[in-house]
């Protein structure tokens, strides 16, 4: 599997993290009233499974996956914005 594939492995993970992170607080609303402890768990949770996201770096300059620029998105390049590298390429 490439780097660009497990990348995109783990947004859809964060995906998956951030609905159930949503449902979460939903559920601790609906049943025991409004939280922010229920909310900071689901934050601090979601911090914490996307950790791995630094560890998706280009192979040949380092830059990671999920940057663009400056700025995070939730989606990996499959060209290295930095150096050009195909990422996806076998
Ligand atoms: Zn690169």
């Amino acid at each position: 599997m490439t780097i660009y594939e497990h990348a995109k492995r783990h947004a859809w993970f964060m995906a998956g993290a951030l609905v159930l992170a949503v449902l979460f607080v939903a559920v601790v609303d609906r049943f025991f009233g409004h939280s922010t402890i229920a909310f900071g768990v689901a934050i601090i949770g979601l911090v914490i499974a996307n950790r791995r996201m630094l560890a998706y770096n280009c192979p040949t300059c380092g830059k990671n996956l999920f940057f663009r620029g400056m700025f995070a998105v939730p989606w990996p390049n499959r060209v290295c914005g930095k150096c050009g590298t195909d990422l996806g390429a076998r």
